[in-house]
């Protein structure tokens, strides 16, 4: 499929991508926001943005990387039959929540039809029903269900990004596009720091993108980087040697995707297991009740 062509999907009344400022929900972007075009300029807009607000709209715009800006757009033009009367997002998803959080929740990328519809990162698929029903549940979240950008759902001291803020083709994106979008996560993780108690991974990849991060911010207990694994829990200190300094709670958790979840793999329970000892942790919510 082409977006020259319009592909070959169904019929429905406006195909994305949607235009920085024409009227999406809580886009944050405007037709002024600065465009990053290859890495260079993914480093430089990720350090220059003043706060969480100008970086998520910079996050929004991003054209990067060529395969992914190609796929996401696609996908947008194409769509899928069940949505075809929906228009797609088609752009980066930002990191979306608290902007002093407490606790940030670190996945891979956004699906194809899920956040790069909804244009909100974890909403509009089944793994975002299983996570998001489960914040709730521990207090994370106002609402048990995500399910559009306008839908209301707001969360508690709690933020929620992806490694990689383009959907790849086959979930997979590739090491040199991880490594381009490194720096929005950097910048995120720099501003979200003076409150953030905790970082909950969901799954290896995001696991395996926070350490350097980690690293770049100075936190001890980073290196060599710990094994991942469903309720993994690592102490990082900042400064580095500082014992008295910051701390920072890093927790694994199994990814709730389709196939974990249908498999068994994760279950609700396991997953209130890790967001009640976040937000335990945090200061939060129910923390152990929900556990
Ligand atoms: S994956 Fe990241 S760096 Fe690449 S185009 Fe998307 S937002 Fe930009």
């Amino acid at each position: 499929m082409t977006a020259a062509d319009g592909g070959t999907g169904p019929a429905g009344p406006e195909r994305g991508p949607v235009a920085p400022g024409s009227g999406w929900p809580d886009d944050p972007a405007t037709p002024a926001t600065p465009v990053a075009h290859d890495a260079a300029g993914v480093r430089a807009l990720a350090a220059g943005a003043g706060g969480m607000t100008e970086l998520a709209a910079r996050q929004s715009v991003c054209r990067a990387c060529p395969r992914l800006v190609e796929w996401r757009e696609q996908v947008a033009v194409v769509r899928r039959r069940s949505y075809a009367g929906e228009r797609y997002w088609g752009r980066p998803v930002p990191g979306w929540g608290d902007e002093h959080p407490r606790v940030l929740v670190l996945g891979l990328a956004p699906a194809a039809h899920g956040g790069n519809r909804t244009g909100r990162i974890f909403t509009g698929d089944r793994s975002g029903d299983v996570l998001f029903a489960s914040l709730y549940r521990c207090g994370l979240a106002s609402q048990p269900t995500s399910v559009s950008a306008a839908d209301g759902q707001q969360l508690v001291g709690t933020r929620i990004a992806a490694a990689v803020r383009c959907a790849p083709p086959a979930n997979k994106p590739a090491p040199a596009e991880r490594e381009t979008c490194a720096p929005w996560l950097s910048a995120e993780f720099a501003l979200a720091m003076p409150d953030l108690a905790v970082v909950v991974c969901l799954g290896a990849f995001a696991w395996q993108a926070l350490w350097p991060v980690l690293r770049g911010a100075g936190f001890a207990g980073t290196r060599p980087r710990p094994a991942f694994g469903h309720g993994a829990e690592v102490l990082a200190r900042f400064p580095d040697g500082e014992p008295a300094g910051q701390q920072l709670r890093i927790l694994g958790c199994y990814h709730p995707s389709q196939q974990n979840t249908f498999t068994g793999r994760v279950t609700p329970a396991m997953l209130d297991g890790v967001f009640g000892r976040a937000a335990q942790l945090a200061g939060l919510g129910p923390g152990p009740a929900a556990a």
